[in-house]
């Protein structure tokens, strides 16, 4: 089942469902794409038409963001869970790896995409790494040509939003792969040169957080979280403060049922460093 947030069509499924669902379009013959959208690519489909149609036409929507999960709850529409890009890419790999076939990674700067490939072959032995390309190619035909002389059945694309998802839906059916998975830095992450926030705050919704802390100079990009719930709040009628105390925009976000578990937030918010200038920013969106 579908559910809209800001023009995107999600799948409302959980970690475990997508995994299931990814697996069967991976043993289908015919050519598949995935898409993992956060707020950024909300925001960025509501002025580039193509875009949207493009995460729209994938055979899978997943909801990458926590931003994109609040944002389906303050409208009424609540998705299941996050399913983050990174992990749905893992079940993938076992799924690969559990029938035997042929992966190809695409995209992230030279060198990065090999060290990734060794480091999946060592962990998933049933899978053959066919072929890899950093993704600073200036021809897309070119890039397109290498990957289908590999024969590839699953396809990372990592090449950043949106150009993944267009790259995907223009050349991927010419690639022969049964699965693409547009990631953005997961070739980073795979390859062991950027880490993922631990597990704690990746529960709690604050993996933004921790990568911002790590990486200030996303500061600009990820100032656009707040404004994809504030387009979402702008469905809600009832409940709401106006405060801008963290404390009180904990109260708003009970009232708004967006978190379920208030005395746990308020204890805690100060030991999360930026935890309260989003309850700031949730309590001003929520109106
Ligand atoms: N990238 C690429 N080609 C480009 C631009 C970016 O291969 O022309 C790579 C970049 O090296 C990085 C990934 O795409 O590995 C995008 O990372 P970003 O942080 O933008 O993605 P996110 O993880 O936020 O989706």
């Amino acid at each position: 089942m579908k559910k809209e947030v800001l023009g995107i069509a999600f799948d409302d499924l959980t970690r475990a469902e997508a995994a299931k669902a990814g697996a069967a379009l991976l043993e289908e013959d015919k050519f598949h794409y995935v898409v993992t959208p956060n707020p950024e690519f909300i925001l960025a489909a509501e002025k580039d038409e193509e875009f949207r149609t493009v995460l729209n036409g994938a055979d899978l929507v997943l909801p990458d963001g926590i931003g994109v999960v609040y944002s389906a709850k303050i409208q009424g529409t609540p998705l299941k869970e996050r399913v983050p890009g990174i992990e749905f890419a893992a079940d993938m790999l076992e799924a690969l790896n559990n029938r035997g076939g042929r992966l190809y990674l695409l995209g992230a700067k030279p060198g990065v995409a090999e060290e990734a490939g060794q480091r999946i072959v060592e962990r998933f032995p049933g899978i053959t790494l066919c072929g890899t390309q950093d993704g600073y190619f200036k021809d897309e035909e070119a890039a397109l040509l290498k990957v289908a002389a590999a024969r590839p059945d699953l396809l990372f694309v990592c090449l950043g939003a949106p150009k993944q998802e267009k790259w995907m839906a223009r050349w991927g059916r010419h690639t022969g792969a049964r699965l693409a998975i547009g990631l953005g830095g997961a070739l980073d992450v795979f390859a062991g040169r950027v880490d993922r926030a631990p597990e704690l705050w990746r529960r709690l919704g604050m993996e933004w957080a921790y990568r911002l802390a790590k990486e200030p100079q996303r500061a600009g990009r990820m100032a656009k979280l707040p404004l994809v719930l504030v387009k979402a709040a702008g469905k809600i009628t009832k409940a709401g403060l106006r405060s801008s105390t963290a404390a009180n925009a904990v109260g708003t976000l009970v009232a708004a049922g967006v978190i379920d578990t208030p005395d746990y937030w308020l204890a805690n918010y100060n030991t999360f460093p930026h935890l309260d200038a989003l309850l700031c920013a949730l309590g001003g969106a929520v109106k």
